[in-house]
């Protein structure tokens, strides 16, 4: 297996996942393409965390609204390996705005909200997860949320067939 292909990534199921009880659905969808859960465990994050994770966003805008929203209640925080872990995660998630995600995504099955919506009422759109954008960004993350002790390895029974 080339090294490079074989990816983690780090999934956050936001609080409206977890306040709408779609942690299961939303887990499966991951367990039935065939990624493999290595880390996971339920946090509740402070302003200070948040803008280390958003670190990217914190002079935006909408970043006060990102932060209130990311910090209203516990997030479900996944390291997720996988062959093409990081692409394969986001096509499964789809875009950003749930309002463009087609059906058969998480985000186009599961939620609506918009943009413009969200801009209106200067609160984060709505849209379950956070899912790493590239290799780089996933291994910077998954260091900001999981300890080494807190990854495992381990064989699934599908890794004959699924690697
Ligand atoms: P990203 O790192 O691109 O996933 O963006 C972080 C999160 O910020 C997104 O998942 C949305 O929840 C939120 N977000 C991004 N852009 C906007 C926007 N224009 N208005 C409201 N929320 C946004």
């Amino acid at each position: 297996m080339p090294q490079s292909l074989f990816q983690r990534t780090l999934v956050l199921l936001k609080p409206d996942a977890i306040q709408r009880g779609l942690m299961g659905t939303i887990i499966s969808r991951f367990e039935s393409a065939g990624l493999k859960t290595v880390g996971m465990k339920l946090v509740w994050v402070d302003k200070e965390f948040s803008k280390k994770h958003y670190s990217a966003h914190v002079d935006k805008k909408f970043y006060i609204g990102l932060e209130e929203f990311i910090t209203s209640g516990p997030v479900l925080a996944m390291a997720i390996e996988g062959i093409h872990a990081v692409d394969v995660v986001r096509k499964l998630v789809g875009p950003t705005e749930p309002k463009e995600a087609t059906p058969g995504t998480i985000r186009g099955d599961f939620a609506h909200h918009s943009y413009d919506y969200a801009d209106k009422k200067n609160i984060a759109i709505k849209n379950l997860i956070h899912a790493s954008g590239n290799k780089e960004d996933a291994e910077k993350e998954i260091a900001l949320w999981f300890d080494e002790k807190e990854m495992h390895t381990y064989k699934t029974v599908h890794e004959m067939h699924v690697f």
